[in-house]
């Protein structure tokens, strides 16, 4: 219970981690964390839905917000992959000696 106190709390201010991957497959899992919410519905092929979906709070919309958060990584569709370390990201660009500089200098020494 005190994870869903958690999990609520931060889904109000945090936002999704950028790692997260998949989407959801509708199994219904986390629907019932820690009790089945009474608002889980299941269709005739066994796929979950919520019957207030557009009302549904910030823990339900993000999860699972975080890798830590996601309890249900047998059956959920969504995952996390690591972001890509800063020092693999493209080089800087290499600026070159601006050549107006080196002209005026030629032009003075013929001069
Ligand atoms: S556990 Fe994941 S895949 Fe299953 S209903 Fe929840 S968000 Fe969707």
């Amino acid at each position: 219970m005190f994870n869903k106190i958690k999990r609520f709390l931060t889904s109000l201010f945090l936002p999704v981690d950028a790692g997260r991957r998949g989407d959801c497959n509708r199994c219904g899992d986390c629907c019932k964390l820690p009790y089945p919410c009474p608002f889980l519905q299941f269709d005739a092929e066994g796929l979950s839905r919520c019957a207030v979906y557009h009302l549904r709070p910030p823990s339900c919309r993000k999860y699972p917000r975080i890798a830590a958060e996601n309890l249900t990584t047998q059956t959920c569709g969504f995952y996390f992959v690591v972001p890509e370390p800063v020092s693999h990201r493209v080089p800087p660009p290499v600026f070159e000696p601006a050549p107006i500089q080196a002209k005026i200098w030629a032009t003075e020494k013929t001069g």
